[in-house]
């Protein structure tokens, strides 16, 4: 018997597949869809993963025909298959619709943390090796001042250690592509420790969950229902839209479309933005179906979700609820997809392969013959536009069920503020509104949008910007420990006192977080409550959970926070919410930013007045007349919408053209330079008419890690004719590509610098 592998390479676009004799001892264990272990290439000593993407029998004549010998699959490395034709049907579709390898597109549906090429040692136990931090985030930073630690290496590890707190060895030398090495190093200087561990962690382990009950559906919510039902019954693909507005009830619309799919024999997975899969979220779910959900969520060590994966695959549960990557979840006879929150975006990957899990998600659902329901306050524009046109189902929501009412939202004007004379942050309306809010013992939320307060450090004098000596861009200052730090290469530098170009030392920085606005709140009230929720305050393991249970159990008058704070939480006695910072998010970088940011202010204004109490919002801002602001405040969409779209059609923007990104990078910029023309003049060299080219552009950072960069932005209609003519074009280009340069397309990027 011989196997077809198909080999794990880095070489771009190399898609063959090799034929691998199965000795006999391996025979039982061949399955298709395993992992395998080759020796690939003229070196003998390189040893290569690989999956079996077919096993035949070969014929006598076929093997005399043969005139050279087959080398024999060394090992398997998988005990169980979680790929088959149709997966294999997916992987191909991927790789050609988004411009990655078959492997990359078929790395998705194996369990996590199982793809790395050193994964086979450890394969068949049941534990982990996990990394930990032995010493607090200030003690780091400080060695970082110090310039104890000094390689970029050990600090991109430590940083990323103080974020995540629950890295299992895999990820790291996968994800941040660190060595064992440097690992073995970071241990010996006494800054991390390396565990073995049976992981167990689970979102839901350390609560009570109470059972919940069908709630009797409003009228809006019984219509949305049924039409959804009648799909289901139907047993054929249909795509809907459930549009209603924040807390109009769409949640029980997913759990009693469920409980009807279910009832029906078949399966679900239900979608929503990473951020928001927190225990409040799950336990929405699980409290209606118990121990017929698997969770599958990044925090989750990898061998929990090994066994998340195989309970799946053994048909043991009905749904599957997790963040993006749980579109491809073995499970079997679906009957409903369900996408929360679909504006999110997070349902596009950031990395190869970039995919939009929206499109793959409706590959999944035709080819089961299943519903596919979005749900959101504040749709996409080109969800909405497909909606109107009739393309989707629209179903509408306008109502909060037992008269809960919309938010009033005022907008203040802070330049107004800053000419009457209050220098604060904080606006005179909102201090006002915040003591009555503690009045009547009530809570409040502060939102600040971090991005609004991104700091730099520049010289009053000559103004010269501290920049990255690696990357084109301005060094982010952190002033806790007077450094400032590359965001891309991790490039630090300690101590600085003067300007390097003019000696002053008269230097300005401008920021304000979430700890500096605490104190402002504190010294404006000084009894006032105050619990914050933000990257530093959420290091540990359920933090999250824990600052909301504290914020509602102990009657906290203030929560601050970032964009954290803006999903998957409901609290009753949230009556003011305070918006912060909206101006940098308001002023358009790029095509999707209003879009973006009308969600996102939308969605944080959501947050006050959802059970009988009514709700304020109040948002700052120096431009009271922008669109994207006044839509918010008046809770209208389709106001937004409309002038949108208008915008997007004058301009060729989706979901009227499809854009597709060429990016490529050099360290070598004049080789970069002729690379980029060539493929420009390919791609200009054509007379169909099916895509406009634009002439090539170095994006906003320039260089990074010391890797210059340009691209190439091509717009279109996707078409079968233009994906043929665009491959013809790659091809052309690849075959006398220079290998100091690389290249990879994008389609539709969600944002282009
Ligand atoms: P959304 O997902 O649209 O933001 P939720 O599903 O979170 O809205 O619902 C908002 C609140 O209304 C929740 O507290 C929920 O329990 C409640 N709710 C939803 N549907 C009903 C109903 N039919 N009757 C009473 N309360 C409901
Ligand atoms: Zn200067
Ligand atoms: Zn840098």
């Amino acid at each position: 018997m011989i196997a077809k592998v198909l080999i794990n390479t880095t070489v771009k676009n190399l898609n063959r597949v090799y034929d691998y004799n199965i000795p006999k001892e391996l025979e039982e264990q061949v399955e298709l869809g395993k992992r395998v272990e080759v020796n690939f290439g003229k070196s003998r000593k390189s040893n290569e993963e690989g999956i079996i993407v077919k096993i035949v029998d070969e014929t006598e004549e076929e093997i005399k025909n043969r005139n050279y010998e087959l080398k024999d699959i060394i090992s398997i490395l998988d005990e169980t298959s979680y790929i088959d034709e149709n997966r294999l049907k997916l992987a191909k579709y991927i790789s050609y619709m988004y411009f990655c390898n078959v492997y990359d597109a078929l790395k998705l549906m194996l369990p996590p943390g199982t793809t790395s090429k050193n994964s086979s040692k450890s394969l068949n136990t049941k534990q982990d090796t996990r990394v930990r931090l032995v010493k607090s985030s200030e003690e780091i930073n400080q060695d970082i001042e110090s310039g104890k630690i000094s390689s970029a290496k050990h600090i991109r590890l430590l940083r990323f250690l103080i974020d995540n707190e629950f890295v299992v060895i895999n990820d790291i030398i996968d994800g941040l592509n660190i060595s064992r090495a440097v690992i073995n190093t970071v241990q010996k200087n006494g800054y991390i420790t390396l565990e073995k561990f049976t992981p167990e962690v689970d979102l839901l382990e350390n609560f009570d969950i109470e059972k919940t009950t069908k709630k009797e559906p409003t009228t809006e919510q019984r219509h949305a229902i049924n039409e959804i039902l009648n799909f289901i019954y139907e047993e054929k693909y249909e795509q809907c839209l459930l549009f209603g507005v924040t807390g109009s009830g769409k949640t029980e619309v997913y759990l009693q479309v469920l409980e009807e799919v279910l009832k029906q024999g078949r399966k679900a997975i239900v979608l929503v933005p990473e951020i928001s899969l927190t225990y409040q979220t799950v336990n929405r779910f699980v409290s209606r179906f118990g121990n017929n959900v698997a969770i599958l969520h990044s925090r989750m060590s990898v061998s929990k979700r090994k066994e998340e994966y195989k309970r799946i695959k053994n048909g043991e549960v009905d749904i599957v609820i997790g963040a993006r990557s749980a579109i491809f979840a073995p499970i079997k006879n679906l009957g409903i997809v369900i996408i929360d929150e679909e504006h999110d975006g997070s349902y596009y990957s950031g990395s190869t392969p970039k995919y939009s899990t929206k499109e793959i998600a409706s590959y999944i659902c035709k080819e089961q013959n299943a519903v596919l329901l979005l749900g959101s306050a504040t749709p996409e524009i080109s969800t909405y536009y497909k909606a109107k046109t009739g393309k989707i189902k629209l179903l509408t929501m306008t109502k909060r069920p037992e008269g809960a009412t919309l938010p009033q939202i005022d907008l203040i004007d802070m330049k107004e503020e800053r000419l009457l004379g209050n220098t604060s942050v904080i606006s005179e309306r909102l201090k006002e509104e915040l003591l009555n809010t503690i009045k009547r013992k009530e809570q409040a939320l502060l939102f600040l949008n971090r991005r609004g307060y991104t700091s730099y450090l520049t010289c009053k004098d000559c103004s010269t910007i501290f920049k990255c000596p690696n990357c084109d861009v301005a060094l982010t200052y952190h002033k806790s420990n007077n450094l400032l730090l590359c965001h891309y290469c991790s490039h630090v530098e300690k101590n600085i006192t003067v300007c390097p170009k003019c000696g002053s030392n008269n230097l300005s920085t401008g920021t304000i977080g979430t700890q500096k606005l605490e104190e402002t709140l504190k010294e404006i009230y000084p009894e006032i409550t105050t619990i914050r929720m933000d990257a530093d305050s959420t290091i540990q393991k359920d933090a999250h959970q824990k600052i909301l249970d504290k914020f509602k159990n102990e009657n906290i008058n203030v929560l601050i926070g970032t964009q954290m704070i803006s999903k998957g939480h409901d609290i009753p006695n949230v009556t003011l919410v305070g918006v912060l910072g909206v101006d940098s998010l308001i002023a358009i970088n790029d095509c999707m930013a209003a879009e973006k940011a009308f969600a996102n202010i939308s969605q944080v204004s959501g947050r006050a007045g959802r059970a009988k109490l009514k709700g304020k919002v109040i948002i700052q801002t120096n431009d009271t007349e922008n669109y994207i602001l006044q839509a918010v405040k008046n809770h209208d969409y389709i106001d937004f919408y409309e002038k949108e779209i208008q915008f997007r059609k004058n301009f060729g923007f989706s979901p009227f053209l499809d854009i597709f990104l060429f990016e490529f990078s050099s360290k070598n910029f004049n080789i970069l330079k002729a690379e980029v023309s060539r493929m420009y003049n390919i791609l200009l060299n054509d007379k169909s008419g099916i895509y406009k080219v634009f002439s090539p552009k170095s994006p906003y950072v320039q260089r990074i890690n010391n890797k210059y960069r340009m691209n190439i932005l091509i717009k279109t209609k996707v078409s079968n004719e233009f994906y043929n003519l665009i491959y013809n074009k790659i091809n052309e280009f690849s075959n006398k590509r220079k290998k100091e340069v690389t290249m990879s397309v994008t389609k539709n990027p969600t944002f282009i610098s």
